[in-house]
């Protein structure tokens, strides 16, 4: 099979080819830095950067551009609130937001902020014009006459046959049935961010944003575009429309929509009580691993529940993945292969791609994983694997890991940074006991745990007993729990 998408656009799944060879050119809406991130905002990055990291694991070239929306409606507001610039306001949370993406194992793509692309959008308002497809209000501000699109609707297979010519809206984000004119370039207002530019002074409306940064970076057309079920309408309908009547030429192939997550069964909302920033999960002890395996858990395309107990499971489920690499690189095996557990890996290979070509079915992909897990765990207990089937099962591990990032351990170093934030933002308080105890039992590395583990057995062996029992002291007190087993020394964190 080939990989197979959902397409908004057609409602359809189609085989995805991208234009040209062998590599793909997308697009995905980013943040708007106006606050710390939410789970919702990461769910839908993270399924964006788990397309990324299967079309590369399918060997295609990925350029993956996204816009950081660094001026807006609701950044004016909050900057003009408190009295700083939109630049020094926005800087904080960008920072922000590109680090808790990291730490939830997301891959930077090349990023774009909107007030640097500023002369262009004012050009493409210009063109916009000249084809008499954009307006100039008394204000100063300009205007997509929808009226100039008839295909307008398309993507949201809304029907505005009916619209009104020349009403308008000037907010960013409006009622879903309102077909209205929409800014472009919206006019200077007194205390907000404005620019000069060749169609005067202002500032972009966020739809344009979009427009002109990804056909600048990825030409008129380019492969797919991406971003959260909301922005279906109107942002993407409007961004069509802008690109599509200036170029005359189709702007994306295919419109890749990640559905929004619950929480608890309820839209999240800060009224609600339901509403977690990522450093809020990561306050009370949770660990990043196991947020981004349960946020990467349900197809992109399927309602995620996100609930406690299954951040819980997830934990565990992380676990298991990484004691099971454990006992393979740790263990003592007899020379030879079995024939079972060779076929076991091939087959779950087989099986985890067969499920990711099928619209990116993640939830396929790690049982396929965990049956491989089972059943070479049970062969582990009955000394049932050899060591030329040791490469293998880490093969189809590594596998899986390229696309979920969960197993190598740096959960410490990222729980700690948070822990250090919360200090310097006094926000003591806000520091769970779990977190802390976690921290504490990361102080030391995968790599020093090893290495003292191994001096450990080497004293051991000379039967220096007072370092051994020192070194595993050491361990103990650090929160690692150590067995020595005949396969072998296995350890873990509590
Ligand atoms: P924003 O920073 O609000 O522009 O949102 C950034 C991205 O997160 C966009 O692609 C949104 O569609 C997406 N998003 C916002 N809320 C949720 C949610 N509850 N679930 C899933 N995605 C969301
Ligand atoms: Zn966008």
């Amino acid at each position: 099979m080939a990989l197979h998408l959902y397409n908004t656009m057609s409602s359809r799944i189609e085989e995805f080819r991208p234009l040209s060879d062998n590599e793909v050119r997308m697009y995905a809406c980013g943040p708007t830095v106006y606050d710390y991130g939410h789970i919702g905002n990461f769910r839908t990055f993270i399924a964006i950067d788990i397309l990324r990291r299967f079309l590369r694991q399918s060997g295609f070239k990925v350029r993956h551009v996204m816009n950081i929306t660094d001026v807006d409606d609701k950044i004016i507001r909050n900057s003009a609130r408190e009295g700083v610039s939109v630049r020094q306001y926005t800087a904080k949370f960008e920072k922000a937001f590109l680090e808790d993406a990291a730490m939830i194992g997301i891959e930077q793509p090349t990023l774009v902020r909107a007030t640097e692309h500023i002369p262009a959008m004012a050009e493409f308002v210009m063109k916009l014009v000249e084809k008499d497809l954009a307006y100039r209000t008394d204000d100063g501000s300009y205007y997509f006459r929808i009226a100039k699109f008839p295909e307008y609707g398309k993507l949201s297979k809304k029907d505005f046959s009916g619209m009104r010519d020349g009403a308008r809206v000037d907010v960013d984000e409006y009622e879903k049935d309102s077909a209205r004119d929409f800014a472009l370039w919206k006019a200077p207002k007194p205390g907000e961010a404005s620019w000069d530019s060749v169609i005067g002074r202002g500032r972009p409306g966020w739809h344009l944003e979009c427009s002109v940064m990804s056909m600048e970076k990825l030409g008129e057309t380019f492969d797919l575009h991406a971003g959260g079920e909301d922005l279906i309408f109107p942002h993407h309908e409007n961004e069509i429309a802008q690109s599509e009547s200036l170029t005359g030429k189709m702007f994306a192939h295919f419109w890749f929509h990640p559905r929004f997550l619950l929480v608890e069964g309820e839209k999240m909302s800060k009224s609600l009580g339901n509403f977690f920033t990522l450093r809020d999960l990561v306050l009370k002890g949770h660990k990043p691993s196991s947020i981004r395996y349960l946020l990467a858990s349900v197809p992109y395309r399927n309602q995620l529940n996100f609930t406690f107990d299954g951040l819980k499971q997830a934990a565990v489920s992380v676990e298991r993945l990484r004691n099971f690499r454990q006992r393979l690189t740790s263990g003592n095996f007899a020379d030879g292969s079995d024939n079972e557990m060779q076929t076991l890996a091939g087959e779950t290979i087989h099986r985890m791609r067969a499920a990711l070509e099928d619209d990116l079915n993640t939830a396929q992909a790690q049982g396929a994983i965990f049956e491989m897990v089972r059943r070479a765990n049970a062969a582990l207990d009955g000394g049932g694997i050899k060591k030329h089937d040791v490469p293998s099962l880490l093969d189809a591990l590594g596998k899986f890991d390229e696309i979920f990032a969960v197993i190598n351990d740096d959960d410490g170093p990222k729980m700690k940074q948070v822990l250090d934030w919360a200090r310097t933002e006094q926000r003591n308080k806000d520091i769970s006991g779990e977190l802390r105890e976690v921290v504490e039992s990361h102080q030391f590395s995968d790599t020093d745990i090893e290495k003292k583990i191994a001096e450990m057995e080497t004293a051991r062996r000379a039967r220096n007993f007072k370092a051994s029992d020192a070194l595993r002291g050491e361990l103990t007190a650090a929160g690692i729990i150590i067995e020595t087993t005949k396969d072998g020394t296995r350890w873990r964190r509590k």
